[in-house]
């Protein structure tokens, strides 16, 4: 703490009680920290990266050890992972894209290249910029009742955990809301992929936009090194992806082994319910269409934290920062719904049109611009920004973000 106070709600303040060692980390009850980070993937590490000078008790929390499961192919903006100090975990950068319809090929250069990357490492290194925040595993079950001193309390398979500060950062299902979200009726997609192995070779992201393979919906692979990320999306909660994606994997003659899948949300959510922030998948901040969540857990995690930091260093209150981030979450609506209009959009076009569509695009041209304006929407830029004064000033970093190229 540092001497400093406790976290001012509105209420009242809120002491903080040290961290339980030894046989006491059996159970978590009664645990209060100042800032509760529940989920340890993109979006929570990021979180608890930006208040490493905080000086506060951060505590995240995870159901698995930190890096443990990976959650998706690992492919990310390279311009985003340098700007984190990230570039340890790359395995392979990729500067173009292809794209295969049933009638045909085409092969983007991208202005800024994509990196696959190890999950683990990558997490380990967040983590490592985390400075005094601590770890624990623990399932989260559900939100608690809100204390007298207004702290908010969250129960978890291994006791009941409050803290002033809350951020649900625990993916597509969004634990702490009620009711959470749950398939086949919530706006989400599904994915499934295999991990086959891989010489290395390959400079793309490639892409199958095929309605024999997936209806409403792509293929991809991602050369990740010694291995491939070979999977199938599909927007239809409803639609089974295994087989397309075993049928994929074939085609391009690998092994269909290692499977890993998960469902990814694309329509944004509310950033803020009950008093939590949410940030990442939870607060439906992967990008439709794509299905590019990473970019932006990063980003909407770091623009939480700038709130979160705000209220430790006594510059807003909860109220303020809860408010100041949802505006912020709100200024992002555009992009997210041409992205979720584009997604219907697609799919339905005919092949030859679709790929008459990608050709006319592939003018260098123009993929700049579409490019640049796409890794605009949560520019790496935003990560070196200093973190502003007041929780409005964080809602201008939008515009600075889309102002930088
Ligand atoms: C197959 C597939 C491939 C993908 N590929 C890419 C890609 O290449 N690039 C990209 O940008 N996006 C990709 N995505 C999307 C991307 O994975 C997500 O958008 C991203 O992981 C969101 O990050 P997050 O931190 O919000 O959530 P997650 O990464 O899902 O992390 C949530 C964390 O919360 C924990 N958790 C969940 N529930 C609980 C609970 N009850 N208690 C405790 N802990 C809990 C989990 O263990 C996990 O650590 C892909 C998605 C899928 C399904």
């Amino acid at each position: 703490m540092g001497g400093r106070p406790g976290v001012f709600l509105g209420a009242g303040f809120v002491t903080v009680r040290a961290t339980s060692r030894g046989a006491q980390r059996t159970s978590l009850e009664g645990t209060r920290a100042e800032v509760l980070i529940c989920g340890a993937s993109f979006a929570g590490l990021a979180v608890a990266r930006e208040l490493a000078e905080s000086g506060a008790s951060v505590l995240v929390i995870d159901r698995y050890e930190i890096g443990e499961r990976q959650t998706s192919a690992c492919a990310c903006p390279t311009l985003w992972l340098e700007a984190l100090g990230l570039g340890q975990s790359i395995q392979q950068e990729l500067p173009y894209m292809s794209f295969t319809t049933p009638s045909g090929s085409v092969r983007y250069r991208l202005p800024w290249s994509w990196s696959s990357f190890d999950y683990r490492e990558l997490c380990q290194l967040l983590w490592s910029q985390c400075s005094d925040a601590r770890f624990e595993t623990a399932t989260v079950e559900a939100l608690g009742a809100r204390g007298a001193d207004g702290a908010i309390e969250v129960i978890t398979d291994r006791g009941s955990i409050s803290a002033p500060l809350v951020v649900d950062a625990l993916g597509w299902r969004r634990v702490l809301s009620s009711p959470h979200y749950q398939p086949p009726k919530a706006p989400l997609s599904r994915g499934l992929e295999v991990h086959p192995e891989h010489d290395g070779s390959g400079d793309a992201l490639d892409i199958w936009i095929e309605r024999s393979l997936v209806r409403r919906g792509y293929g991809w692979r991602v050369p990740a090194g010694g291995e491939a990320r070979i999977g199938v999306g599909s927007y239809a909660p409803t639609t089974h992806v295994k087989e397309p994606t075993v049928a994929l994997a074939e085609r391009l003659g690998s092994d269909a082994i290692g499977y890993q899948g998960n469902w990814f949300p694309h329509r944004l959510r509310s950033g803020t319910e009950s008093g939590v922030f949410f940030v990442g998948d939870s607060a439906g901040h992967c990008f439709p269409l794509s299905g590019e969540g990473i970019r932006t857990a990063f980003y909407f995690g770091i623009a939480c934290g700038r709130e979160l930091s705000a209220v430790l260093e006594g510059r807003s209150d909860r109220a303020s920062a809860l408010a100041a981030y949802e505006r912020f979450n709100k200024a992002h609506k555009r992009p997210f719904a041409i992205a979720l209009a584009l997604q219907r959009l697609i799919p339905a076009m005919p092949p030859r049109l679709l790929t008459a569509v990608l050709t006319l695009i592939g003018k260098q041209r123009i993929v700049d611009y579409a490019f640049g304006w796409y890794l605009n929407q949560a520019a790496p830029q935003f990560a070196d920004q200093l973190a502003p004064s007041t929780g409005a000033a964080v809602g201008d970093g939008l515009a600075l973000a889309g102002a930088s190229r």
